[in-house]
């Protein structure tokens, strides 16, 4: 039955480019080398991860040494607000975030509760854009750390990331942003964008799992996050995941090229999507602002439905896309992304993810709304809430 994949889970995670396995591929078998060795054979290794991270500096405006490789941006996000936060109690305690940060973000902000740091968690208003003036009335004389993400991961809503910076100039509070749903969907300089700290990962732009890296500003200094030998200026040791990085840096590389027309393309498939979905079903409603949004992402809310069952009907038609507690499936609470729009609980379980990348299709665009009003529709005649509905507006 499921002959074909129709891939609609960009955000989650992303197919290679074959240039970027071939890269790898090469390395693997070719250059196996110890970078921090004496011998040429490793040396070699040595510059090939330099040039890596030369590339991967040069398309985000920044230079190589305020470049350092992770195991992803999960690592990469606990480092920054962990290794800041702790560096700077001396300084003060507070801790500003926004209510719908990845799990990396929040739940590093619930650690550093535990260890003494007082977090303010800044909501966002029903458009899923922080809300700013209570961004400003968080913002306190011992406030150390910021950290609010570039774009949203399950809504797609771009933050105003630029604002803050520019808000808390002079301030001398670290700026951090979780910009993994941003690199690779737009031409990111991240001195213009100014931030002190800023995540990225491998996996989210077509490159390969369990690498990413983390900006951070020269002249700032974090803790560390992980101990052992010399790498990365000993700041974050273990011997690198040299096939990795060659991957991550192609990725972006490859990711940004023709990036303008690509980023049209998903944008007009984008429109369509909502559009057809808008238009060809009822109760549904679009979570996030549409214009303020990455291209990639479409986010709905059907009424009466449950998400996970219209996930498994999608996927008896190899359709794959998710639902709001993706990340934490065994878990039924809903995401905490659309409770922090505003959603009732029972229209948050009802969502879905759409998003869509560079190898995305009209077709597949085709394909997927031809099914799924008919399982929204299936679903619907089964829910008692629907029948509820019904038999109320009958009384109207
Ligand atoms: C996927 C994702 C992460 C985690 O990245 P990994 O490389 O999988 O650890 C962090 N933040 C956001 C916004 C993400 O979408």
């Amino acid at each position: 039955m499921k002959e074909k994949i129709i891939y609609f889970d960009n955000a989650a995670t992303t197919k290679m480019h074959d240039t970027v396995i071939e890269e790898m591929i090469d390395i693997y078998k070719n250059e196996y080398g110890n970078p921090s060795s004496v011998y040429d054979f490793g040396n070699r290794v040595k510059s090939i991860i330099e040039n890596a991270r030369i590339s991967l500096a040069n398309n985000l405006g920044v230079e190589p040494k305020e470049i350092y490789f992770t195991s992803g941006a999960t690592e990469a996000d606990n480092w920054a607000v962990l290794g800041a936060a702790r560096k700077l109690k001396n300084k003060g305690n507070h801790i500003i975030t926004s209510t719908i940060e990845h799990h990396a973000v929040l739940h590093s902000a619930e650690q550093l509760e535990k260890e003494g740091f007082e977090v303010t968690y800044v909501p966002v208003r029903a458009d899923g854009i922080l809300n700013f003036e209570e961004f400003k009335k968080a913002v306190r004389d011992d406030t150390i750390l910021i950290s609010v993400m570039a774009v949203n991961n399950e809504i797609g809503t771009i933050q105003p990331i630029r604002e803050i910076v520019e808000y808390v100039k002079g301030k001398n509070i670290l700026v951090h942003t979780d910009a993994v749903q941003l690199i690779g969907k737009a031409h990111v300089d991240i001195k213009e964008l100014g931030v002190d700290m800023l995540s990225l990962s491998g996996h989210k732009i077509h490159g390969p799992k369990g690498v990413g890296a983390l900006y951070i500003r020269k002249g700032v200094q974090i803790e560390n996050l992980i101990f052992g030998g010399g790498q990365e200026k000993k700041k974050r040791p273990g011997t690198e995941n040299v096939a990795g990085i060659v991957g991550l840096a192609k990725a972006l590389d490859q990711t940004l090229q023709n990036l303008d027309e690509k980023e049209d393309k998903i944008l007009e498939l984008r429109e369509y999507i909502i559009d057809n979905v808008l238009e060809r079903i009822p109760y549904v409603r679009l979570n996030g602002c549409r214009q303020n949004r990455i291209p990639g992402n479409a986010n709905f809310s059907f009424s009466f439905i449950e998400g996970e069952s219209m996930l498994l009907a999608l996927d008896m038609y190899g359709i794959c896309a998710s639902s709001g507690s993706a990340c934490t499936s065994g878990s039924l609470d809903p995401s905490h992304v659309l409770l922090g729009i505003g959603l009732p609980h029972e229209i948050a379980h009802g969502s879905l993810r759409i998003s869509i990348s560079e190898y995305s299709t009209k077709e597949e665009a085709d394909y997927l709304l031809e099914k799924l009003p008919n399982i929204i529709e299936k679903l619907r005649e089964m829910s008692p809430l629907y029948e509820d509905f019904l038999n109320k507006k009958g009384e109207y």
